[in-house]
């Protein structure tokens, strides 16, 4: 290599922004990502490798014409990612917060596209002419699904909490079991809520155990609720008492008090009927006697983000009239996306096909483990020496709260380095953060010394997709 080369450039051999932009090679850039943006990223890019130049440590080679216009065109491709991109979810967890909870069908996301490209009947009624309510649009097929007499919607089911118990306990107390009062991940927790709502907490029983005698006794001329709260994320086993939605139902009723439950997650059928561990559904809570029940859209329902409250005509009625409502209400594009999701409950035979989520839910076992002994040679091979990749058998989650027990059997492979020793915690890392970095990011879970790949969520349309990536990811792992 001659001299002029392998010495450091200094800053005064940074070139010009005027300069840079003449260069027929970035004529493309400026084409493809406009003047504007392409000038702002070359001035910070020469403000980089000025620094860069200032202390010592800048290769001519990199300000060579080619290796500018390069290296614009590598920092104004990642600056035109969008922030919010598919991932591939292989952490055993189906229904995963972080990455978004559940999945639409197709019906849903070709509404949802209608309802953002031409206007439409969100709040007018076709009939009349006159001015509707949005919660027309579904809440008929909510009070067909769980026998409730009305039903509204909200933002989530946080919301939902919070209005329910803003319109009727506010400066009142709500009964809830020291069993129940539990903290979903992303802080929502039920004291919490319970103090934003304007209500005052009872705490009755103990953490595990809760006697019908202990609502009785808390029943004063404040108590506005009885409160039952579904324990998503946690199981109380072993010396246990709770109360069912029934019995309380039977103690609320003589003072003329309603009873209220929020049941998470919440199911719309029985899913034992695919072997999944059973739930108590919102048809079965309503029919219990339970006044209002609140529950998410986008857990097991399979559904877009949503706070859906059914109950009594009454109840929702007031709920509907508090100002927070209109704080809280939900977007058109949930609505168009909410609709066609519950027309698909209509049809229990097709759901475990139609519905994304209960798709992966109840996916065989089987399938997940020959997809995986698939994946195994080709992902091996790209890896090389370094790593042993293994296609094994792994449980997955429900996730979002949902059945904390209930463990779905599935497949997948696992990776670790072959004779790391003491590094391997540093090259477990480097692994999960190469699989982060790919065009589409691959989100395992490190446990045991081991990278686990859960490929549950994998589904066949996306096989080819997930292995087209390996080079890259050799080629990280190589960076
Ligand atoms: C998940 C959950 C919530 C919060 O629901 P979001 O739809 O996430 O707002 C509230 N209560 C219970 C019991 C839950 O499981």
């Amino acid at each position: 290599m001659n001299d002029s080369v392998s010495m450091p450039a200094r800053p005064a051999d940074i070139p010009s922004v005027d300069r840079v932009l003449r260069l027929p090679g970035l004529q493309p850039l400026l084409d493809q990502y406009g003047r504007t943006p392409a000038t702002a990223a070359l001035r910070r890019l020469l403000d980089t490798l000025r620094a860069r130049a200032v202390a010592g440590q800048l290769a001519r080679q990199a300000i060579t014409d080619d290796a500018l216009c390069e290296a614009l065109a590598a920092q104004l491709a990642r600056d035109s990612q969008p922030r919010l991109r598919a991932v591939f979810n292989l952490t055993g967890t189906v229904l995963h917060t972080n990455l978004g909870r559940a999945l639409l069908p197709d019906s849903a996301v070709q509404a949802v596209v209608r309802a953002m490209t031409a206007p439409a009947n969100l709040e007018f009624d076709l009939g009349t002419g006159g001015r509707g309510d949005r919660d027309d649009l579904v809440d008929d097929l909510l009070c067909e699904l769980t026998g409730a007499e009305a039903a509204t919607v909200v933002n989530n089911n946080a919301a939902a909490v919070l209005l329910m118990l803003n319109t009727l306990a506010q400066r009142r107390e709500v009964v809830v079991s020291r069993g129940e009062l539990v903290e979903i991940g992303g802080a929502f927790r039920i004291p919490d809520v319970m103090q934003r709502a304007g209500a005052k907490l009872v705490e009755i029983g103990t953490t595990n155990r809760t006697h019908p005698h202990d609502y009785g006794n808390a029943i004063g001329a404040r108590t506005a609720l009885l409160m039952k709260v579904h324990c998503s994320n946690y199981e109380i086993t072993g010396f246990t008492r709770s109360v069912e939605v029934a019995e309380v139902v039977r103690i609320a009723q003589p003072h003329g008090l309603p009873v209220v439950v929020d049941l998470g997650s919440g199911t719309l059928c029985d899913l034992t009927q695919w072997g999944l561990p059973q739930e108590t559904t919102v048809r079965e809570t309503i029919a219990a006697g339970a006044d209002l029940v609140t529950f998410s859209g986008d857990k097991l329902l399979g559904g877009p983000q949503a706070g859906l409250i059914v109950g009594r005509a009454d109840l929702i009625a007031k709920i509907k009239k508090n100002p927070l409502k209109r704080a809280l209400r939900v977007g058109k594009l949930t609505l168009a996306a909410l609709e066609p999701v519950l027309r698909l409950y209509r049809d229990p035979e097709t759901l475990a096909q139609s519905l994304p989520t209960l798709r992966l839910l109840t996916r065989p076992a089987g399938d997940i483990a020959a997809l995986a002994e698939r994946l195994q040679p080709g992902l091996q091979s790209s890896l090389g020496d370094g790593w042993q990749v293994s296609a094994v058998p792994m449980v997955s989650q429900i996730g979002s709260g949902a059945m904390p027990g209930g463990q779905l059997a599935s497949f997948g492979l696992v990776i670790g380095p072959r004779d790391a020793g003491r590094r391997t915690g540093r090259r477990l890392q480097q692994l999960e953060a190469a699989l982060r970095t790919l065009p589409r990011p691959v989100i395992g879970r490190v446990a045991e010394d081991v990278l686990w790949l859960d490929l549950r969520c994998l589904e066949p349309v996306d096989e080819a997709a997930f292995a087209d990536q390996w080079p890259a990811l050799a080629e990280a792992l190589r960076a």
